[in-house]
Formats: structure tokens, sequence, C-alpha cells
């Protein structure tokens, strides 16, 4: 958040004309591993982060909803509730929008509502400031209309809103990190099940620093090649006759070579030794601690830049010179394409990698990244009011 909680009360004042009910806040999120499988019915492994986005939110008498947002200069987008239908809204306001939308469509009465937005988490740099703008919404509209779900239950509502008024495919990861995390924890989704456990993540007791760095080059879900992944993944499932990538081992591999062509194969490798790793990825939290990550998030990398061909040239530079200069591991995190790389460091050399990270991308040409620590956070809540 840019803006603190009485700061968002005084600036949802001065537009509204009134005080708000309250301010509920819910955070983006970094997924350490499990890249691409919550959508093939397998293993993801994120931390809801210590940045996150806040909604201050008064009800009204009628069926319109206004929602202010800072982001992009400013914004203020106007709708009545009677009038959302599955993609009617376009741009940024498709996302609080259509968490309302999901509620009512699932039943729930949500009353008109005056929202003002504001969030630090960057967008479009793969932290997911969409989930944490749809969990933010739904925790506000869970409590306004009296709906008491669940948290599971909200982030399907968030999931819903984003596959069918955004049009985007995604799947279920962001929102539960968003909604179900805890402080000094990762959060363990079996998305098949969505059965949830909070794994232990304490890196400052490790002295270790989990570094984010974000490329700045943009990724787009809707248009770019996440539904193409996606289509592969589904091919890849019928044609080896499962109902999800999930249902396929380590050892039916050999196999799949045989029948699948060689792209899709690729595509299958990686979801099939993904699935694998956040396995494995949790017994080493559980065991070892996070110092034993390293092999595990640099293989998850490889995976992603020649099995899944979801990389870039700036996230491959990230990885490689952190790891030169000395991280544990690292690897691109989030949907690809762009967006953010993380590199798990001990403390001390935080610094270094930094510096170095920065001096490569100059020598490279490319936009200066922004590099900057993260915590595992609490999960979405109310903040004040
Ligand atoms: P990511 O989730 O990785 O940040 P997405 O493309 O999934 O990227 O979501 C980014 C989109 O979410 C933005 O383009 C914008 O439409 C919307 N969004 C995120 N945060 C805000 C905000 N604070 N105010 C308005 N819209 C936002
Ligand atoms: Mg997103």
């Amino acid at each position: 958040m840019t803006l603190s909680a009485p700061e968002l009360v005084t600036a949802f004042t001065n537009r509204f004309g009134r005080e708000p009910a309250g301010v509920w806040s819910a955070p983006g999120r970094v997924n350490l591993i499990g890249e691409h499988t919550d959508y093939n019915d397998g293993f993801v492994l994120p931390f809801a982060i210590n940045r996150s986005t806040s909604v201050a939110a008064a009800p009204r008498r009628d069926r319109t909803t206004q929602v202010h947002s800072a982001f992009n200069g400013g914004s203020t987008v106007s709708a009545s509730l009677d009038d959302l239908q599955a993609g009617s809204i376009q741009g940024w306001a498709a996302y609080p929008l259509g968490v309302l939308w999901a509620f009512e469509d699932h039943g729930a009465r949500v009353p008109g509502v005056d929202l003002y937005l504001d969030s630090d988490v960057p967008v479009g740099a793969g932290l997911s400031s969409s989930a944490a703008l749809e969990c933010a919404v739904a925790v506000m509209a869970n409590e306004l209309s009296d709906a008491g779900l669940t948290g599971p239950e909200l982030a399907a509502l968030g999931q819903r809103a984003e596959n069918l008024m955004v049009g985007a495919p995604t799947g279920i990861m962001d929102q539960s990190a968003s909604l179900l995390g805890e402080e000094g924890h990762a959060v363990f989704l079996d998305c098949r099940t969505r059965e949830a456990q909070l794994v232990p993540l304490d890196l400052a007791g490790n002295g270790l620093t989990l570094l984010v760095i974000d490329t700045k080059v943009s990724h787009e879900h809707s248009t770019g090649g996440y539904a193409a992944r996606r289509t592969s993944c589904e091919r890849g499932a019928e044609a080896m006759g499962v109902a999800a990538l999930r249902d396929l081992s380590l050892a039916d591999l050999p196999a799949a070579a045989g029948i699948l062509d060689e792209e899709t194969f690729r595509r299958v490798r990686h979801i099939v030794t993904e699935n694998d790793r956040v396995l494995a990825a949790v017994d080493v939290l559980r065991g070892q601690g996070p110092a034993g990550l390293g092999a595990l998030l640099n293989e998850s990398h490889a995976s992603m830049r020649d099995d899944f061909e979801i990389s870039c040239p700036e996230l491959d530079l990230a990885v490689d010179t952190a790891l030169s200069a000395g991280a544990l591991g690292a690897r691109m995190t989030g949907g690809g394409f762009g967006g953010s790389a993380i590199a798990l460091v001990n403390s001390d050399d935080a610094d270094a990698v930094t510096a170095a990270v920065t001096v490569a991308f100059a020598a490279a040409g490319y936009a200066a990244p922004a590099v900057f620590t993260v915590l595992p956070a609490a999960g979405a809540g109310r903040v004040q009011g």
C-alpha cells in the first residue's frame, strides 16, 4: 500500500463525501515453486507477501457500485450490479466488479458499494496484483453482504471473476495464497482437492533473504502464451488418457515420449517434474529448512526455460547472474513471459546479488530491474473500521 489505512480512509472520504465502513486488505504472492501446475490439478507452494492491495468501502442504498483506483493516474468506474454479466466490464474494473458479480452469481446478495483502492503490489510483475485486488474486494463483500463464505470459497469466486469477467484462464493458486497465507509460512495447495496446508518458511530465522527481481517486462495473461500453454497441457492429458496431467508421474514419462509430439511432450514433462519438485520442496521445508531449496529452484527454472518455454532473456539473465553472485537458488516466478524472478540468498549476500543483477541488466541494455525483498505475510482480512 502506498497509502496507510488511515490515509485511505481520508482519500475515500474526500472522494465520496462520507466515511467508509472499513478497510480490507489482501496480499500479493510469490510462488516459491509449482508453476502452471495449478490448472493441471497439481501442487503449488506460494506464499502471501508483505505487499498488498487495500480497499476502503461503504455500502450504498441502491445497486450502483463506484470503484476508484489510484492505479494508472487514477480513474473511477461506475456500474449497476443489476447490469453485470460475464465479460460485460472491460479494463481494470473487471477485477473488482467481477468479484461482486461472482458473489451474486453464487446466490449472495451484495449491496451497491463505493470503493477506493490502493496497492503497493507491482502490476504485471508476476506477484499477482490481480488476486490481491480480487481478494481485497472478496473479503470486503463477504463481510458487507454477511455471506459468511470460507477462504477457499472466496478464492473460487475470485478465480471465477478472473476467468469469466476478465477473460484470463488462470488457476486457483493466486487467490488461495492471498486468502490463506500466514506470516512465516508458505501455502502448500493441492489444486485438485483444494486442500491447503501451511508449511513453515522462516527465512530470517535461517539467515536467508528472498529477493524479487522485477524485470519490468510485462506479461499479458489474456492474450499471451499462457492460454496456449494451458491448451497444450489439456491436449497432452487427453492424448495420455488422463483427466489432468496431475495423474501422470515421472514413471509415465518414457511412455509419454512415445505418444506425444515433441513439443507437447516437453510441456507435459515440465508439469510432471514440477509437481514432483513441489512435493520435494515441502519435504525440504519440513526437514532441513529453506536453505535446502536451492537445487529445486534451479531445476524448476531450467524446466520452465527449456521444456515449458515461458522464460525470456531478462528472466534468464536475472537467474544466471544471481546464481553467479552467490544465490543458493533462483527461478522465474509467476505465469512467465516477463514479470519477476526470485533468488534465495544468504542475507549477507543480498546486496552483492542485487548489485550484480543491476550491473548485468545495464550491460545488456535492458531497463533497470527493481530488486526488493519479500517476507511470508498474513492473508487477506479487515485492517480498519
Ligand atoms: P499480475 O497479477 O501479475 O500483477 P495481471 O495481468 O494478472 O498481472 O493483473 C494486472 C491487472 O490487474 C492490471 O492490468 C489491472 O487491470 C489490475 N489491477 C491490479 N492492481 C490494480 C489496482 N491497484 N487498481 C486497479 N487495477 C489493478
Ligand atoms: Mg495476475
